[in-house]
């Protein structure tokens, strides 16, 4: 697997409201009803100490408690992590979703640049990819499409941040 160009920060850069509800915003034009929630501390089975990086199926797992805490049965629970993340086997992983589950997970550790702007812009595509993911969607070859596989922060740029024509027509038919 390929590393994306950012390297994983040493330090926790916590998004302030404005940029999270500015991230709720971008999700929510794509179609989807947002509500933030609190921040949690990452489950501590998570962290390797050798790694030292977060394993995410353990992290999938407690959101997947909280989500069936809250008692809605149609939402999704994506969760946004500063945290640098991993599975077994991969040197590190962007994001993971229960495909045409229910929670998803995407971290950015490796989205930033040192441009604020454009890590908000990065979170909210890579957390509708993750969604589109939960949702049933694979990926997408057109490369403006959300669903477009980043390999780099550039892929990422480039790519918008809603659906494709074709995506769409698949998400209105997992609707029905
Ligand atoms: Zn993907
Ligand atoms: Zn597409």
């Amino acid at each position: 697997m390929r590393r994306l160009n950012g390297q994983p920060s040493a330090l926790p850069f916590a998004f302030s409201r404005s940029e999270l509800d500015a991230i709720a915003d971008g999700i929510g034009a794509a179609g989807f009803e947002v509500r933030l929630l609190p921040a949690e501390t990452l489950p501590p089975g998570s962290f390797h100490p050798t790694r030292r990086q977060y394993q995410s199926t353990p992290i999938l797992h407690h959101a997947r408690k909280v989500l069936d805490g809250a008692g809605d049965l149609m939402a999704k629970l994506l969760v946004l992590t500063d945290a640098d993340i991993y599975e077994p086997g991969l040197t590190f992983t962007g994001g993971l979703a229960e495909l045409g589950g229910k929670t998803a997970l995407v971290s950015l550790a490796r989205l930033q640049s040192g441009d604020r702007t454009k890590l908000v812009s990065r979170a909210v595509k890579e957390g509708l990819h993750e969604l589109g993911h939960v949702l049933g969607l694979e990926h997408c070859r057109d490369q403006k499409c959300v669903m477009f596989l980043s390999r780099s922060l550039a892929d990422s740029d480039v790519k918008g941040s809603a659906f494709c024509d074709k995506c769409r027509a698949v998400l209105g038919r997992a609707a029905r």
